[in-house]
């Protein structure tokens, strides 16, 4: 929500009219001087909207505010020019009112456009989210990264490495939609307070690594070629893409990392297909290399990687992990009830190099049970189970 300045306001007025913290009033407008406003100055207040009111006959703006339990004075300030004693039946005004509700809807089939359209209303109702690009895909989309927080942990979780486990980037996005509302609204998460993690930690999501992939599972083949023909002779001639899992030029991308990738590439398929092809050389594909060069960037104190299925997390390789790294391991088998693993043979993941090259915690979370791709049915299941997972990776 846009408010404009007049004289005597201030983002710590903003901030005790709204009921928002300072913290996110000032995030919301990282371009301006929070010091020195200017009259006319256009501030973004997060976790509002403006909504429209026709006015009755009986009504007041002091009724209005009253009955929406805001102070006057919210009214006022998002309805400049507005003579108060002077209401017209019929006439409308702004009204503005807090968002308690997800802006996210998990269950349906979410696709690259869907997740694109649910990050640019979160932005927009809560500009302190930061959005930015990683790189692009195969197909020339770009693979969004939002960053929330001001903290020094940086801790990375990702979905959709993986086509068919796509169900993975609703259940992040819907996580940092409920997070966004318990920040703003100052509610907890399973009795935790958030303004601290807001505080003490930078998150970094990607929710969906592989847009090409899912778009495939989801939608079927690209209209271009030479896509449509190749994706269809490397699933067999099936157009029935359920048990696809790599990018759109059938690599496995969780098999493309320079952890032991020879090994990884003895045992898989030598071309593509719908899974488990690592390509010819490590880092041969976009996505993979997007996702190494954020990584090198960021400098991640932890990172999780959502998949499906088996409710086990993968927590180790070839005894690389720093210690600490079983502790959070048990924990988010305690609070999710999967099973914990240190290791088993495989090689050249996301997580397995990020262990091997900066010895964190690196974790790969198998979500759900069942046939991939897990069925939206399981959706609010899974969610439970991994928002203990989200909030102990932020909070231990
Ligand atoms: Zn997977």
């Amino acid at each position: 929500m846009d408010v404009y300045v007049r004289g005597g306001d201030s983002i710590w007025y903003f901030s005790q009219l709204f009921k928002i913290p300072l913290q996110l009033i000032n995030d919301s407008n990282r371009n301006i001087n929070p010091q020195i406003l200017s009259i006319g100055q256009l501030i973004q207040i997060p976790g509002y909207v403006v909504t429209n009111y026709q006015i009755r006959p009986g009504d007041s703006i002091w009724s209005i505010a009253q009955n929406r339990n805001l102070p006057l004075d919210a009214i006022l300030l998002v309805n400049p020019g507005l003579s108060t004693n002077r209401l017209q039946i019929g006439q409308t005004i702004s009204v503005p009112l807090r968002v308690t509700w997800r802006l996210v809807n998990g269950k349906q089939n979410y696709d690259y456009d869907t997740m694109r359209n649910d990050i640019r209303r979160l932005q927009t109702v809560y500009p302190f989210l930061q959005v930015s690009s990683i790189g692009k895909t195969v197909l020339d989309r770009e693979i969004p990264e939002v960053l929330i927080g001001n903290g020094d942990k940086r801790v990375h979780f990702n979905g959709s490495f993986h086509a068919n486990e796509w169900i993975t980037t609703p259940i992040t996005m819907t996580f940092l939609n409920d997070y966004l509302l318990s920040l703003t609204n100052q509610n907890t998460i399973r009795g935790i307070e958030t303004s601290p993690l807001y505080t003490q930690t930078t998150l970094s999501i990607v929710p969906m690594v592989n847009p090409d992939g899912v778009n495939l599972v989801i939608n079927g083949p690209p209209a271009n070629e030479p896509w449509s023909s190749r994706v269809i002779e490397w699933n067999n001639g099936s157009s029935d893409f359920s048990g696809w899992k790599a990018n759109i030029r059938g690599v496995d991308l969780n098999d493309q990392f320079p952890a032991k990738w020879d090994l990884e590439r003895a045992r898989n398929p030598k071309t593509p297909g719908p899974r488990d092809y690592g390509g010819e050389s490590p880092l041969s594909e976009p996505e993979a290399i997007a996702m190494a060069d954020l990584t090198r960037r960021r400098d991640f104190a932890r990172v999780l990687a959502f998949h499906t299925q088996g409710e086990v997390i993968y927590w180790g390789f070839e005894d690389l992990e720093p210690p600490e790294t079983e502790v959070l391991a048990m924990e988010f088998s305690r609070v999710s009830g999967y099973e914990p693993i240190q290791t088993i043979e495989s090689y050249a993941g996301y997580k397995d190099w990020f262990i091997q090259d900066w010895r964190r915690p690196g974790f790969t979370i198998e979500l759900g049970t069942g046939t991939n791709p897990l069925p939206l049915t399981q959706f609010d299941e899974i969610y439970e189970e991994s928002l203990g997972i989200f909030l102990s990776a932020l909070y231990l």
